[in-house]
């Protein structure tokens, strides 16, 4: 018997949840981070967000491109990346080394956080934890050997409590 976790924090979305109400909720939330910093959600950074949402697995600059081109749009790389950008760097989209990929963040218009993500090589799902004991340590151990940290993104990848067997 493959032993689960007693607690833990539902940082997997329930297969089959209502995700709509999520991509609908991150949208909304975007917004409101924007207007607190006084930016925009200009239309193509909207779009780009809400195919991000699409679902809890990372996305590709790529695919993004190519759905946001899909009813014969000619929008540039460029305006992507661009836009990719200006999500990340207000914390509503984090890249995914491990996957050259970018997911929403699920902890949009809270302080800025180091993330740690449990990437389910099953599914695709990836799940952001916040976890400050973990992010503790890691600085730590880091700054102790005289590193200066300028992102730290923590990408764990693995099996889902979704696709344990
Ligand atoms: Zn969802
Ligand atoms: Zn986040
Ligand atoms: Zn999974």
């Amino acid at each position: 018997m493959p032993r689960r976790a007693a607690t833990h924090d539902h940082a997997f979305p329930e297969p089959g949840h209502n995700h709509a109400r999520c991509a609908a909720e991150a949208l909304h939330k975007a917004e409101a981070v924007c207007a607190a910093r006084k930016t925009r959600l200009t239309e193509i950074r909207r779009d780009v967000l809400s195919l991000v949402w699409q679902s809890h697995v990372p996305v590709g600059a790529y695919d993004i491109l190519a759905r946001l081109n899909a009813g014969g749009g000619k929008i540039a790389p460029m305006a992507v990346y661009r836009a990719l950008e200006f999500l990340i760097e207000h914390d509503l989209v984090h890249r995914l080394a491990s996957l050259n990929a970018y997911i929403g963040c699920a902890h949009m218009g809270e302080k800025a956080h180091a993330a740690q993500f449990l990437i389910c090589r099953a599914c695709g799902t990836a799940a952001e934890l916040d976890s400050a004991p973990l992010k503790r340590a890691l600085t730590q151990a880091v700054t102790e050997r005289g590193f200066a940290i300028d992102s730290q993104i923590v990408e764990i990848s693995g099996i889902c409590p979704h696709c344990t067997p």
